[in-house]
Order: C-alpha cells, then structure tokens, then sequence
C-alpha cells in the first residue's frame, strides 16, 4: 500500500518494543547481540544420573528468552514461585553465523565466540512439570534466568573442548566437572539443533550442567567459572 502523501512512514508500535539484548564482548566495547536462547538438557552423565536419568538419551532442548539476560555480576532477583532456585554452570556457544542443517564437521565455523552462562532454575516447578508431562518453561525462562558473561571472541580463546567447568556458593565448591565431560560436544549439538531450526546469528546455546546442582538462597553469592574464560559472580537478591 501507498501511504497518502505527506505521511510518516516510520514503523510506529502501540506498546514499547523489546530493546535487543546483548552481552558484553570481552576485551572490546562491541556488544554481542542475543537472538535466541537454546539449552541443552543433561549433557553431562553424572548430572544426569543425579536427576534421575540415562546418560545415553539423544540431546534435547528447551529455550529461555532473550530478555530473560542479566550480566555476570547483576544481582539475580529471588524469583517468585519458588523455595528451589538451583544454579547451573555451562558453557555457552555465541552463533556468528547461522545455517540449516550443519554438519559436524563444519559446526565450529558457525560459533563467533564463547561465555559462561549460568541456567537458573526454579528445580520445584520443574519437578511438577516433569511429573505433570508439561513444559519446563515458567521453571527455566523466568526473568533474569538467564545469566551469561561477557562473549570471549574464537580469534582470542579458540574452542574450549576440555578445562575446568565450576561453581561455588559463597566461595564452597560445588560443581567441579570438566568439558571433556560433555555427552554432546559444541559441534555434535550444533549439527543437532540446526536439523530442527535455522540457527541465526545472534543465537546462544548453553550445553549444559556438570553435576552437584543445588539451591541458592536469597544473599549468596554463586561464582561460575571456566578455565580459559574467567569468572562471574551473581549475588542472589531478596525473594521479590
Ligand atoms: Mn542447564
């Protein structure tokens, strides 16, 4: 259609529309812009032993929004709807190019860079919705569950494929696994997620948690930390 002459036509929206969120990129004033964000669910076998399953499942995913990010460093609300908020140290692949259908061997060519990523998780809800058959969306996408660090370019850190993964709670280890770890590597869930959707630039994938998962209170201190790729801390805030 022709707008009438003399008019605007800029796009104007009736409700304020989603700023894009970004992460800080490490060593620059650039930012990493977040499209989506996909997790893998148990990639490591002890943690998914320790929930209750095989280590030999096929990978799956489920997504957190993107305007679910705070930074490394943020405080974390307590969120609401729950007395089991669980912290989860991973590994996050930054997507710099996107694609269909990628194979293994090209996957690597696709990630821009890397980050650490902590999956908050409301463990309760996730409890009933496992029990209940329904989705684990509200139990994994609430606001700010979704905390990452700053985006450490492949140039600059290459692909962490071994090293330390871990967490602590006011300064108590309590995740210590290795990348080496994973039952899916970076380039074998790449080649996974890409036959079920386009992945885009922008695109974040966390690839899951080594075992020792367990609860945060309000007033802790959670530290993730991955070797080759620094450390965050989240303080936990009052329950809102
Ligand atoms: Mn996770």
């Amino acid at each position: 259609m022709v707008p009438p002459k003399g008019k605007d036509t800029r796009m104007s929206f009736v409700v304020p529309p989603l700023e894009t969120p970004s992460l800080a990129v490490a060593g620059s004033e650039d930012r990493f812009p977040v499209r989506r964000i996909f997790c893998v669910g148990r990639n490591y076998a002890a943690h998914a032993r320790e929930m209750g399953n095989d280590d030999r499942e096929p990978p799956f995913f489920f997504t957190k929004p993107a305007d679910a990010v705070i930074a490394g460093g943020e405080t974390a609300p307590y969120p609401p709807q729950t007395e089991d908020l669980h912290y989860e140290a991973e590994l996050v692949v930054a997507i710099g190019t996107g694609g269909r259908d990628i194979p293994e061997a090209q996957a690597l060519e696709h990630v821009w860079g890397y980050a650490l990523g902590n999956d908050l998780t409301r463990r309760d809800l996730q409890a009933v919705a496992k029990k209940m058959g329904r989705p684990w969306d509200l139990a994994k996408g609430f606001d700010s569950s979704a905390v990452l660090g700053p985006v450490h370019p492949v140039a600059e850190v290459g692909h962490p494929a071994r090293g330390s993964i871990r967490s602590s709670v006011n300064g108590e280890v309590r995740q210590d696994g290795d990348l080496s770890e994973m039952i899916w590597s970076v380039p074998e869930v790449i080649a996974f997620l890409s036959q079920s959707v386009a992945l885009r630039p922008g695109d974040l994938v966390m690839t899951g948690t080594p075992a020792g998962v367990g609860k945060l209170e309000p007033g802790d201190d959670c530290t993730v930390e991955i070797e080759g790729l620094g450390r965050m801390v989240t303080p936990i805030g009052p329950r809102s």
